[in-house]
């Protein structure tokens, strides 16, 4: 008999190929040719033209077209401007080649036109793995879950992220270390995602550190690319509660920076959740090698040097309507979200006061 009879769950994942290694890049024509893909449009952010260069340099033939105008939160007028490229260029698949703003991107294009997507990921925001869209007009940021906007094609090679700088590098990897930590108190975490989650936790947390002192470290690099791979695969299997939507909240309405939002939330909203959740708490806690899964997240950052509310230009005055906003909607979350009580993680983290 088993020990966990109310044990039953469900879960559902995409037709997704990934290639992690070291140098796999030098395999994409062969791996799209695998997955049928002979014409893409290559979508990246602006700068860091070595790197599109080279990949386009890899297509060939197969490069049908090329949009460098990926921004973060995915603005509906980039949206906009990118769709013509793409009709024009004919392509049989969308290649996005760097951070969470590219694939972000190429997600809202999948979505208008039906192309399959690859993704080349770059930093830690482990969208590549996701079927989660979002699209920003200034005011709001809406956000969805469509199976058409899932990546058939990841291509992960960690000497792509050796440049990204250790300050980018640690609030991406607190991100993706959101993700984990949301999974593994959603309603719907079950032994599979709650695996990915924490596994991905461990090894975000080992190798954050080494990447700080070391950024160029092949071996903390790697283990921080695959952390955001599991991270990505568990926020995919769960609904994500209070910090993401918090996190979406202050991007999408008041302009701050995704990543950073997260890292400089994420302490505090675990705080908050932390009476509701003991049995998750003690898997962050045991992931973070910590005895207590706040005071881990809370050392992390310290080491990480990851900015706070208040760096990030967030200010007391802002707090009612935040507030207001993330408490408007419904969505899963281990302890009931109200207005004050998001107004009360809001102050606490500003003022960097223990909840
Ligand atoms: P980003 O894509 O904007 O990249 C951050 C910066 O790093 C950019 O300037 C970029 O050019 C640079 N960069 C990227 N890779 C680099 C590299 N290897 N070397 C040097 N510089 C590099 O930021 P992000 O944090 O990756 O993504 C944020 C976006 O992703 C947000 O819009 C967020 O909403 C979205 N997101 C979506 C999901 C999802 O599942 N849909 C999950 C997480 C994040």
């Amino acid at each position: 008999m088993s020990d966990t009879p109310s044990l039953s769950f469900t879960y559902a994942t995409h037709d997704v190929r990934v290639v992690f290694g070291a140098g796999v890049l030098a395999t994409l024509p062969a791996e799209l040719e695998r997955r049928g893909m002979r014409r893409v449009v290559l979508i990246t952010t602006p700068g860091r033209p070595a790197d599109r260069e080279a990949v386009a340099a890899l297509l060939g033939e197969r490069l049908a077209g090329q949009c460098a105008g990926a921004m973060p939160h995915v603005p509906h007028e980039v949206v906009r401007e990118a769709h013509p490229v793409v009709v024009r260029a004919r392509p049989d698949a969308l290649l996005a080649l760097g951070g969470g703003s590219a694939i972000g991107l190429c997600k809202a294009l999948a979505l208008e036109t039906g192309l399959p997507l690859a993704a080349i990921p770059t930093t830690y925001s482990g969208s590549e793995m996701t079927s989660v869209w979002g699209i920003s007009d200034g005011q709001a940021k809406r956000t969805g879950r469509d199976p058409r906007v899932a990546p058939r094609l990841v291509i992960y090679d960690p000497e792509l992220t050796y440049g990204l700088p250790p300050e980018v590098s640690a609030a991406s990897g607190m991100n993706a270390i959101a993700h984990c930590v949301e999974a593994a108190y959603a309603h719907d975490a079950g032994p599979v995602s709650s695996l990915f989650a924490s596994d991905g936790l461990r090894r975000l947390a080992e190798s954050l550190p080494v990447i700080m002192a070391s950024p160029r470290d092949p071996d903390a690099r790697a283990d921080a690319l695959a952390g955001a791979h599991l991270a990505g695969r568990a926020l995919d299997l769960t609904s994500m509660g209070l910090h993401h939507k918090l996190a979406h909240v202050l991007g999408g309405s008041f302009g701050l920076p995704h990543a950073g939002t997260h890292a400089a939330l994420l302490p505090w909203v675990t705080a908050y959740n932390a009476p509701a959740a003991g049995a998750a708490m003690a898997r962050i806690a045991a992931a973070l090698r910590a005895d207590d899964a706040v005071e881990g997240l809370l050392a992390l950052a310290r080491t990480l040097k990851t900015p706070t509310l208040a760096d990030l230009g967030f200010t007391a005055d802002m707090i009612p309507r935040a507030a207001a906003l993330a408490a408007a909607s419904s969505y899963p979350n281990p302890r009931p979200v109200d207005e004050p009580g998001v107004r009360s993680i809001l102050a606490c983290a500003l003022a960097g006061r223990r909840l």
